[in-house]
């Protein structure tokens, strides 16, 4: 496998076994298990936004060999009357909910709790990225050793 070459698995192809290539079969079962995160308390807002660019790979740390985008959230804060701006698992959609500390120096603002627009909201054709999209690749060193015991 190329070092830059992605697996981009929609949300309805990471829901189809057929989909998902053999090599990242275990990793999409991880994803898929881990507990969903709500809010737990009502205490603070809720503000959803827009996944609007991708950010860097991050390593997995389960699966050491591969990588994975984080993708960035903007968030209208109605306290602020500005956009915050937080990382975002691209594969969690607008049923998780997490609790985020404010990007402002407002020390008033003790933080909310945020999650991406659902497929019934306005916004969500906004996103570059749909919720629930899983977008891997092999971790660069890995995939150039592996290239190189290939080459020999
Ligand atoms: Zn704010």
């Amino acid at each position: 496998m190329r070092p830059d070459k992605q697996i981009i698995l929609s949300p309805a192809d990471a829901r189809r076994p057929a989909a998902v290539p053999d090599a990242v079969r275990p990793i999409v079962k991880w994803i898929q298990n881990r507990p969903m995160r709500r809010a737990a308390a009502k205490t603070k807002p809720l503000l959803r936004g827009t996944l609007i660019d991708l950010d860097g790979w991050w390593p997995f740390p389960d699966f050491p060999d591969w990588e994975f985008r984080e993708a960035n959230l903007a968030v209208w804060c109605p306290h602020c009357a500005t956009f915050h701006y937080h990382g975002w698992d691209t594969w969690d959609d607008g049923a998780v909910v997490e609790h985020r500390e404010s990007d402002s120096n407002d020390s008033a603002e003790s933080g909310y709790y945020v999650s991406v627009w659902r497929q019934s909201d306005p916004g969500y054709s906004a996103h570059i990225v749909k919720p629930g999209t899983i977008i891997l690749r092999e971790r660069q060193a890995a995939a150039q050793q592996k290239d190189l015991a290939h080459a020999q």
